[in-house]
């Protein structure tokens, strides 16, 4: 099979015209097409690695294009579309290479033409003179009639005055590869050189910057503070001179000498930052200013976008100079700033007292003021959260409207059985989730619902619930869970709990032996059983159901976009029922599952008491290990966690499951019995293990985080958890809900080899807090949404400007004003600019599709 060009294109064309049914070709179906010829051109071309990123973007979009929405599959198709010029003639000075024997050159040269002309279709604006943004404060230059042949933001980004082609290909590697990237790369801060001081005039105390050249820079370990280093840059103005001074642990000649070579001396140098009073030498000095070389003198001509004023600073990249980069984007601004629309009425931004579009982004870039950078960061953050929030209302309206759904309502028969053979009463937030997802079962919508709730607040009966409805009006219902532990725990409740009913349930595991499969799928395929539990062995080839109603999910999170698609596929248009155990704030909520509903089980059962839990270091195990033994002796059962399975040479500190084991068996606890359990056993001999503790064969159980999910044995009241700090705050509270599920008081102990501030704080965390949404807050505000989900997979969408943990507020607004937009709007027909923005940013936003 060999790649071709013109055939993609036409296929793309082709299936555009047809309003993107997925249309069958010669051989293959367009999306497997496509994914094909993906699959070969990332292998073949081997662009650079911004295009190959985008590639691969690509074809997880055309993966699963039948599960898409028209709407998204055109985002998709014009995604491709403009692709192509870059994989072929035109660009090759960009370091990108033809794909030989392909295409002529001027095949190449007129496809990459109509893909631009296409682009350029759906974006040309509405004539600049209209713009009613002029930008009246903002210093940013005067946009000039442009001076560009027609070919709109999307040229690539060498067209801009002073990008030659050595920049471009460096630019590519920060995946900027057109004009509008350019724009859209956005200070990561301002320097705010607009209140410089005369050195003559610093004063203690004051806040201010100074610029002038460089005399002297020096960089030592003084002598008495060995562990210390001292570096230093003194600058003079022609008023006087003053030193500069930074701090920081003791460093090596390499790294002084590194020092030394970012200061020049006789080179100019900005400075910003608070002037201080040293009593021991009797003089100012500059204590760790923000510093930025601007050049050898004699340039000052061209300094007056770096001086004096707010300047921006720009994430760089090797090979990239901030002066360069200011330079260029300024260019592109003077050139292409007219080009800027906004595709928001002006109505509506009057009513969100938002900034034009244009004028934010060049303001953004060069403000003039500092209040004129925050209405223009205002402006930005809130386009991040509103298109975002716009698609999810967007699909959410879509879906509502294509979907067809089965109404199931609940009828109480079984139900009403279930609540009666229970042995416990269900929580206030237990009924009140079970009626909401009550509500959506009986609505002819589809339902869209995702259940949160803490370690232990009874998701498993809410979900067994749900089924039974599913069961009472005749359909089967599915759990599907992510690992087997946690799959077999499922069915042992749900046999336990169906049995009076007289309702049977079947298991599907992927280590299940030929027969046993076998026998369930038979009894799933007649209706025989109306309930399946099972992993990812439920959407296997060959499971079939006879009339499938309800999926329920559990721990979604941990399920990919695909396998959740797959077991909806098992049925006609089964409802969707989705769990998770892991607590996200409100703002990442928002954003990742903006178009769900959310029900929060908010309350635990009973009768738990809180976790004790207590940090301590090393020092502490002894007493950690009393306390073991004190839960041991009144016959409680302990947990003992640890990171790693095998021990690590690069992990020093870090202690290993297996090792520990033997040394607790032997030498800690000589007189309990202590069992081993770690994900990478064979299914079976876990198995046994749980099993073993659960009756209370074992005492104490050493494990890994495989027990993180799923193992449920009441009658352990301890956990000590070693080097805590190794997992996250969510993570550890996961950890510690598998003990405290009985009535008795339980105990946790962290254990940590590291003292350093950020454990001290995350510790402090988990000792203050049982509640898993605070530590889920402050989690993300430790570690920042990127490491606080753990997974690029994960579907959140790049914020550059919002920060998710201070944003609230703005994220609020955004996605009130998106879903009054689509309520009073639903197929965006009175807003075909909204509509063109919105599919365009699905395209440079292909992961977010993928959610839900
Ligand atoms: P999770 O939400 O973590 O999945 P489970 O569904 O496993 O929690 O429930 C934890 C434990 O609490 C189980 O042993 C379950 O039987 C019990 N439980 C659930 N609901 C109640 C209730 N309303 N009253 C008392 N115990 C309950
Ligand atoms: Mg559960």
């Amino acid at each position: 099979m060999s790649i071709s060009i013109g055939k993609l294109h036409q296929a793309l064309t082709v299936e555009a015209r047809h309003r993107y049914p997925n249309i069958q070709g010669q051989t293959a179906r367009f999306a497997d097409f496509v994914c094909e010829q993906l699959a070969i051109l990332r292998l073949t071309l081997a662009p650079n690695p911004s295009i190959r990123a985008k590639l691969s973007q690509l074809s997880d979009g055309f993966a699963e294009y039948e599960a898409l929405t028209p709407p998204e599959r055109a985002t998709l198709v014009d995604g491709m579309l403009s692709m192509l010029p870059y994989l072929s003639g035109p660009r090759a000075e960009m370091g990108m290479t033809a794909p030989m024997g392909v295409l002529s050159p001027a095949d190449s040269a007129r496809m990459a033409e109509q893909a631009r002309t296409a682009q350029l279709a759906r974006e040309t604006p509405a004539p600049y003179a209209k713009q009613p943004t002029a930008p009246k404060q903002s210093t940013a230059p005067k946009p000039k009639v442009p001076k560009v042949d027609g070919k709109g933001l999307d040229q690539a980004v060498q067209f801009v005055k002073g990008v030659g082609p050595r920049m471009a290909e460096t630019l590519a590697k920060l995946g900027i590869l057109t004009v509008r990237d350019l724009l859209h790369h956005f200070p990561r801060k301002h320097l705010y050189y607009d209140n410089r001081t005369l050195i003559r005039d610093l004063k203690a105390g004051d806040e201010v910057s100074i610029w002038g050249a460089i005399r002297k820079v020096e960089a030592f370990n003084p002598p008495r503070k060995p562990n210390m280093c001292i570096m230093s840059v003194t600058v003079s103005d022609g008023t006087g001179s003053v030193t500069a001074r930074w701090f920081q642990g003791k460093a090596n000649r390499f790294q002084m000498d590194q020092f030394k070579k970012r200061y020049p001396v006789g080179w100019r140098v900005l400075m910003s930052g608070v002037v201080r009073f040293d009593e021991f030498q009797g003089r100012k000095f500059f204590d760790r200013p923000e510093a930025e070389v601007l050049g050898e003198s004699g340039e000052e001509e061209s300094d007056s976008l770096h001086l004096g004023r707010i300047v921006p600073v720009y994430p760089l990249t090797e090979g990239l100079h901030l002066k360069g980069l200011r330079n260029a984007i300024h260019a592109a601004l003077e050139a292409f700033g007219a080009l800027i629309t906004d595709p928001l009425p002006q109505a509506f931004l009057k009513r969100n007292q938002l900034m034009g579009r244009r004028e934010a982004i060049q303001a953004y870039h060069f403000p003039t003021s500092r209040e004129d950078e925050k209405r223009a960061k205002q402006r930005l953050v809130f386009d991040e959260f509103f298109w975002l929030q716009l698609g999810l209302a967007y699909r959410r309206a879509q879906m509502r409207k294509n979907s067809e759904s089965i109404a199931i309502p609940a009828k109480g028969e079984l139900t009403e059985k279930l609540l009666d053979v229970l042995p416990f009463k269900l929580t206030g937030a237990q009924a009140r989730v079970f009626d909401e997802i009550r509500r959506d079962l009986a609505a002819s919508e589809p339902m869209n619902r995702l259940v949160q709730g803490d370690v232990g607040s009874g998701k498993t009966v809410v979900a067994l619930l749900s089924l039974l409805v599913a069961v009472e009006n005749g359909y089967q219902g599915a759990l599907m869970a992510p690992t087997e532990i946690l799959a077999e725990q499922h069915y042992k409740k749900f046999v336990e709990w169906l049995t009076p009913l007289g309702i049977p349930c079947a298991l599907l595991l992927g280590k299940q032996g030929k027969r046993e499969r076998n026998q369930y799928l038979k009894a799933i395929a007649a209706g025989y059983t109306p309930i399946a539990v099972g992993t990812h062995a439920l959407i296997q080839e060959g499971v079939e159901f006879q009339n499938l109603g309800l999926v329920v999910i559990d721990e979604q999170h941990r399920f990919g976009v695909k396998q959740r698609a797959e077991l909806r596929s098992k049925g006609r248009h089964p409802e969707v029922l989705t769990m998770t155990a892991t607590p996200i704030p409100r703002t990442l909520a928002l954003s990742m599952h903006g178009d769900l509903d959310v029900s929060v089980i908010d309350e635990l059962p009973p009768g738990r008491k809180p976790i004790q839990t207590s940090w301590v270091t090393g020092k502490g195990r002894k007493g950690a290990w009393e306390l073991v033994r004190r839960e041991l002796g009144i016959g409680r059962q302990a947990y003992i966690v640890f990171p790693l399975i095998d021990k690590s040479e690069e992990l020093e500190n870090v202690r290993a499951a297996t090792e520990e084991a033997e040394i607790l068996q032997h030498k800690v606890f000589p007189e309990y019995r202590v069992g081993l359990l770690h994900g990478q056993m064979p299914a079976d001999e876990k198995e046994a293990m749980i099993e073993a503790f659960r009756k209370h064969e074992l005492d104490i159980l050493v494990a890994t985080t495989v027990i993180e999910v799923g193992v449920d044995v009441p009658n352990a009241s301890v956990m000590v958890i070693e080097n805590a700090e190794r997992f996250g705050l969510s993570q550890l509270h996961q950890l510690r809900g598998r003990v405290g599920r009985g009535a008795d008081q339980s105990y946790c102990i962290l254990v940590t080899s590291s003292t350093s501030e950020t454990t001290k704080q995350r510790m402090e965390v988990m000792v203050a807090t049982n509640d898993g949404f605070v530590i889920a807050e402050q989690d993300l505000k430790l570690r920042g949404p990127g490491e606080f989900l753990g997974t690029r997979q994960s579907g959140l969408p790049d914020f550059v400007l919002a920060d998710l943990t201070e944003d609230t507020h703005a994220l609020e607004e955004a996605r009130k004003a998106a879903f009054e937009l689509m309520t009073a709007d639903p197929d965006l027909a009175q807003h075909p600019q909204v509509k063109a923005e919105l599919y365009r940013h699905f395209q440079s936003n292909l992961g977010f599709l993928g959610i839900g």
